[in-house]
C-alpha cells in the first residue's frame, strides 16, 4: 500500500535508532534523504540497501512531486533527515501535507530529536514548552528574543555555535542575569555537555571558552521560574 514514512534517525549516537525504524527502512522502496552521503553512513551500518534520492530545503518543492509519483505508483517511500525527526527544523512538512492532501497513508516512526532530548536533560520545567526552532538571523530577531524572555513557559531554541554568545547577550539584555537557562551541546555524542544555571553565570562561562563548536540547543525557563 502506498505509504509515506517519516522516520526519526540519531542526533549523534548511531545506536539511537529504533528496531522499527530499521525494519521500515528495509521495507520501503525509496529513501528520501536530506543528504544522501550523510545518510549512507547510517544505512550502511544497518545493512540497509535501498535506492535513495536527495530531499533538502533547496529541492523540497520539486521533490514533493517525485514523492507523490512514487506513492501514486503504489510504492512506499521514507523520508529521513541528517539528524532527528524530519520536519522538525528540517524538510518534511511539505511532503507530509501533500501526501495527506492526496489521500495517501502517512506513518511517522518516532525516535530522537534535539528539542525533547535537550528539554529532558535541562532540569527546567518541561510540562509545557514552546519550540522556537532557529530564530530568523536578522528580520525580527530582537523582537522574537524579547518575546521569548516574556514567555511564562519554557522556550527551546536551536542556535548555531557562532551565534550563541550574541544570542545569550540579547537574552540577558531583556531577561536579566537571574533567568534560568540550559545549554545542551553535542547531545548523545562523545563531548556531550549540559550546562545549566542562571543566565549571568552561564553567559560568563561560555564567554570564557576559547571556541564553541558542535550543535547546541538553548532552553530558557519561563519568566516566573525560580528555584
Ligand atoms: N531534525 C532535528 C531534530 O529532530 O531535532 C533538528 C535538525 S536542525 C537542522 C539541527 C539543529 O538541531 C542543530 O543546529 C542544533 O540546534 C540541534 N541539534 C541537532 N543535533 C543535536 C545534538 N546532538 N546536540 C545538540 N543539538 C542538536
Amino acid at each position: 500500500m502506498s505509504t509515506l514514512y517519516i522516520i526519526a534517525t540519531p542526533i549523534g549516537n548511531l545506536d539511537d535508532i529504533t528496531q522499527r525504524a530499521i525494519d521500515t527502512l528495509k521495507e520501503v522502496d525509496f529513501v528520501a534523504c536530506e543528504d544522501t552521503r550523510t545518510s549512507s553512513v547510517l544505512l550502511q551500518r544497518y545493512q540497509i540497501s535501498k535506492p535513495t534520492f536527495s530531499f533538502h530545503q533547496h529541492n523540497e518543492h520539486h521533490k514533493v512531486e517525485h514523492i507523490l509519483n512514487i506513492l501514486g505508483g503504489g510504492q512506499k517511500v521514507a523520508i529521513i533527515s541528517d539528524a532527528g525527526m524530519p520536519g522538525i527544523s528540517d524538510p518534511g512538512f511539505l511532503a507530509v501535507r501533500a501526501a495527506h492532501q492526496n489521500g495517501y497513508q502517512v506513518i511517522a516512526i518516532p525516535g530522537p530529536d534535539a528539542v525533547t532530548t535537550a528539554l529532558a536533560s535541562s532540569g527546567l520545567p518541561c510540562d509545557r514548552f514552546v519550540f522556537e526552532g532557529f530564530l530568523s538571523p536578522k528580520k525580527g530577531r530582537q523582537t522574537r528574543v524579547k518575546e521569548i524572555t516574556e514567555s511564562a513557559i519554557t522556550c527551546v531554541v536551536y542556535e548555531s555555535p557562532h551565534k550563541l554568545i550574541r544570542f545569550l547577550e540579547m537574552l540577558h539584555e531583556f531577561a536579566g542575569e537571574k533567568r534560568w537557562v540550559c545549554i545542551a551541546r553535542e547531545l548523545t555524542k562523545k563531548f556531550e555537555e549540559v550546562d545549566r544555571g542562571r543566565l549571568g553565570e552561564v553567559l560568563d562561562r561560555w564567554k570564557e571558552k576559547p571556541s564553541i563548536k558542535g550543535e547546541l540547543v538553548v532552553v530558557i525557563a519561563g519568566k516566573e521560574y525560580d528555584e
